[in-house]
């Protein structure tokens, strides 16, 4: 019989791929003697299980379930539904990454009419009792039945209402008790049927919605945002309640044992008194600072003793937690510990300090940080003079750094169809939730009225690394008529704020942002991080500019410099839509004669700022017509200087017309039919190359010439022959000895299966997974956005194939291309310049095939050095295998 449940007795941290993330790590802390309340875990497999069975949990897992149920009530001493001693239980989600926020709890499992009046009288506490059991049937509704939350805080507010109060802390027993009638009332009128009273039912109708939650939209969303596979699956948590809603001497909350904005190594928190967790985050209520429960007698000791806690769990785990805890009655619970998400900021401070103190090594450092993290630094921040002269119209808590101006919206479904349209928002909500994730992800910033640095805004925005400050309680929220008063001030709809999420400012209008730089620990992590990299990292960079800004990053040369960009210059377009436009080869030559020089200069430019690295040309690749004159006056302006009509030029437009221009003229097809455009190219790149080499005799200048689109061998040696010839003649002419190369990018699934006899032609092999991706699964890159929605949401797609390199296909053709290739010619260079390069799961992949180098755009290049490191350490037998999250 396969073992579907684990109590926590059974388990361990490294049981996190079965029995995910939290149920290994309560089991973790079980075994270490920590106050954890007792419980199991029913596995990830089980999940998976109950999806390949047709969403329906087996007899077999069922049976273990209840047997789990058993021996909790042995433990604890307490059974389901008593009259005596009632057990009741949290269920609780938990997959091998932690997905915060995404899937479902639901606590006080197992009250009903009886079991509450039990409860309420045997403890004295009626009101504890009363609130347990309406938050349950909230809940339990909520999760299990999809009716709404909305509809019972409507009825919290009418109670409220009527009573003339404003907080729950001011309801009593009887308008709890009242609240949970109202509640089940509302349950049968949506669900059409009664509450169920059976502790047994309620369970196994939790476990079925936390199973089903594995598939909602926003976990969806989530999952594919962090490169999380929906086989994985969730596990359950079934654990004995502890109740932090008995009074001022209890309460809740959730704790960083370091601070996750900044890396400072101090206790970082916030709790609640007299409430039951989710209230923390959920941002109802403003929580309280950890210091102050240093301060409350009530609590102290608590406080000390989670203190000592905090500090064990890091030196057990060996990095920052993120902890939930329960007091009940004095008494400390631990509810929960994780690796904590933290800001990019703290986590290479904190990385550093770990290393400084001895817990870890340089390795392990290195491996902690999550390359993808790094995007928030390399993303600019308020310009510091702009920001001095400032004043902020408010202030609230820095929840994720980084700088944002944009107009402000205030729903989700807002943010995500003004930034279709273009403009960059300003999210304004009065406190977020799962469900605004995807509004969240099409804002530039994000701004709430309430939750703490713990809310879900704060959490989320976070992991995404977009800007964000919360809980600005000042702020007067009118969310139906779209504005907000903040200091007097109405802002809406469509008016335009600054936020700065390190300082948690925020300013009236836009203000100017600088780039950032690599320094302090950042420049610290790297360098380890470049100690035990093997693979190269390269950028992709059509002008001196960009070059220069990726080598400061780190790039070690340039993997794909496009030339096309280069003709669409104001002052070169003319002379390339003559050449287009040219009806003989020598108005064609007479036209790429005015653009040699200019692109003679372009590539002069380009190696200085390269100082001697390595610069990967590739030569003219698009369909021409992307090239022609559209308005009319500019194509008047073109038939006069060929003395042409312009019904004649015209026609030669209409005559480039293509149907699928993807697969059509283009790449090196143009130099087949139009040798002359690869000559002037060659002799482009070959005299600004001298001409460097001859300016800088300290560098070495080699040329590498890339011909795109190559699908037949024949073909490419066409093109290299041109280029060949051209290039030695040149050489020749010049006195010079120069060296150089020519390769192919590798982008049509017939250059892989032919990779053999290319190689024996080409000096390299650079692979265009743009290309390679749209052409090996027929699907166009600028169409795809249309239906890859319905992709996502039927699962048949985890990730867009453009972003993540496929492994399976993609992968599978790439594979076999370095394995055809590197036989036939052992010295050659094998790199990736399409948008995977700087994607670290990709550039994992690439290390693995032991690829020269991958190539990505500037500001990626640090994230693809700390990603090629990571690979180099997790391909050792003994590497610091870090799972993120
Ligand atoms: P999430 O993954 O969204 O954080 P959790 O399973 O951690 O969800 O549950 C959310 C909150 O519910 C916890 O932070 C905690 O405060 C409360 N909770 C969970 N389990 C228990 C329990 N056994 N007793 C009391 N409160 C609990
Ligand atoms: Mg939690
Ligand atoms: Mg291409």
């Amino acid at each position: 019989m396969h073992k579907w449940v684990y109590m926590f007795t059974e388990g361990d941290a490294t049981m996190r791929n079965l029995l995910g993330g939290k149920g290994a790590n309560l089991s973790e802390m079980v075994n270490i003697g920590l106050p954890v309340p007792q419980g199991f875990v029913v596995t990830t497999e089980a999940c998976t299980q109950y999806y390949s069975d047709g969403e329906v949990i087996n007899e077999e897992i069922q049976e273990q379930i209840m047997e789990a149920i058993g021996k909790l009530e042995e433990v604890s001493g307490k059974k389901f539904g008593d009259k005596g001693d009632p057990l009741l239980v949290a269920i609780r989600s938990g997959s091998r990454a932690s997905m915060p926020g995404m899937m479902d709890t639901v606590l006080n499992l197992g009250l009903n009419d009886e079991v509450v009046e039990v409860l309420a009288e045997k403890s004295g506490n009626p009101r504890w009792a009363w609130d347990c059991y309406r938050r349950f049937i909230q809940m339990y509704s909520d999760v299990v039945m999809e009716v709404g939350k909305k509809y019972f805080e409507e009825l919290i507010d009418e109670v409220k209402e009527e009573k003339g109060v404003v907080a729950d802390e001011d309801l009593t027993a009887d308008d709890f008790k009242r609240l949970a009638q109202l509640f089940k009332a509302e349950y049968k009128g949506k669900v059409g049927e009664d509450f169920p009273a059976d502790p047994r039912v309620q369970l196994m109708g939790s476990v079925k919605a936390v199973f089903r939650s594995w598939n909602n939209r926003r976990a969806n969303i989530y999952r594919r945002d962090h490169d999380i596979p929906h086989h994985w699956g969730t596990a359950v948590n079934v654990q004995e309640m502890v109740f932090g809603n008995l009074g001022e001497s209890s309460g809740s909350g959730v704790a960083f044992s370091r601070n996750p904005s900044t890396g400072e190594d101090k206790l970082y928190g916030e709790y609640l008194t007299n409430c039951q967790g989710e209230d923390v985050v959920a941002g109802i209520r403003t929580p309280n600072k950890m210091e102050l429960m240093a301060e409350d007698p009530l609590l102290k000791d608590a406080f000390d003793e989670f203190n000592v806690i905090s500090k064990r769990l890091e030196n057990h785990y060996k990095d920052m937690q993120d902890m939930e805890f329960t007091i009940e009655n004095q008494k400390l619970f631990i509810l929960q510990t994780r690796s904590g998400k933290r800001t990019a900021q703290a986590a290479l401070k904190i990385a550093c300090d770990l290393v400084d103190e001895g817990m870890i090594d340089e390795e392990r450092a290195v491996s902690m940080i999550e390359p993808r993290n790094l995007d928030t630094l390399l993303h600019p921040q308020f310009d510091a003079v702009a920001l001095a002269a400032a004043t902020p119209i408010g202030r609230a808590l820095p929840a994720s750094p980084g700088a944002a101006s944009g107009k402000i919206v205030f729903t989700a479904e807002d943010a995500k169809e003004w930034e279709a349209k273009g403009e960059v928002v300003i999210l304004v909500r009065m406190e977020t939730s799962p469900e605004d994730i995807e509004g969240m992800k099409a804002a530039k910033g994000i701004l709430t009225v309430r939750g703490g640095m713990t809310s879900h805004a704060a959490v989320v925005a976070r992991g995404m690394g977009k800007c964000c400050v919360s809980g600005c309680t000042e702020i007067v929220m009118d969310e139906a008529g779209k504005k907000f008063t903040l200091g007097g001030v109405v802002y809406k709809e469509g008016d335009v704020i600054s936020l700065d999420g390190s300082t948690g400012n925020i300013y009236a209008g836009s203000m100017p942002t600088v780039e950032a730089e690599i320094t302090g620990e950042l420049a610290r992590i790297m360098e380890w991080a470049d100690k035990f990299r093997t693979m190269k990292v390269r950028t992709n960079a059509d002008s001196p500019e960009d070059a220069r800004k990726a080598r400061e990053l780190g790039a070690e040369g340039i993997g794909l410099c496009r030339t096309e960009h280069m003709f669409f210059e104001a002052d070169r377009i003319d002379a390339f839509r003559e050449m287009i436009c040219a009806d003989t080869e020598e108005e064609r030559k007479a036209a790429l004669d005015k653009i040699l020089p200019m692109q003679q200069a372009d590539f002069e430019g380009i190696y200085e700022a390269l100082e001697g690295e390595p610069v990967t040309i590739r030569f003219l690749d698009p369909p021409l017509h992307e090239f022609v004159p559209t308005e009319e006056a500019d194509i008047k302006k073109l038939a006069e200087a060929q003395g042409k009509t312009a019904d004649q030029i015209k026609a030669i437009i209409d005559s480039l017309h293509e149907f699928n221009p993807m697969l059509g003229h283009r790449g090196c097809r143009l130099v087949v039919t139009y040798p002359e455009i690869a000559v002037m190219q060659t002799r482009a790149v070959i005299r600004a190359a001298i001409k460097v080499q001859a300016d800088r005799p300290e560098w070495k200048v080699v040329p590498e010439i890339m011909i795109p689109l190559t699908g037949e061998v024949k073909e490419f040696v066409f093109v290299k022959n041109i280029v060949v010839e051209t290039a030695d003649a040149e050489i020749k002419a010049a006195g010079s000895s120069l060296e150089y190369m020519v390769g192919t990018m590798i982008e049509i699934p017939r250059a892989c299966l032919t990779a053999d006899v290319i190689a024996k032609e080409a000096d390299f092999f650079s692979f265009g997974t743009n290309d390679l991706t749209q052409m090996t699964y027929g699907l166009s890159r600028d169409d795809a956005g249309k239906f890859m929605e319905a992709y996502y949401d039927t699962n048949i797609y985890d990730n867009d194939p453009f972003v993540k390199l496929d492994q399976v296909g993609v992968g599978k053709l790439i594979e076999m291309t370095v394995s055809l290739a590197k036989p036939a010619n052992p010295g050659i260079k094998i790199g990736i310049c399409g948008e995977h390069g700087g994607d670290p799961s990709s550039v994992e992949f690439c290390n693995g095939l032991g690829f020269d180098y991958v190539s990505c755009s500037p500001f990626r290049v640090p994230i693809a050095r700390l990603a090629a490191a990571q690979a180099a350490i997790n391909s050792k037998e003994d590497g610091n295998k870090i799972i993120h999250g």
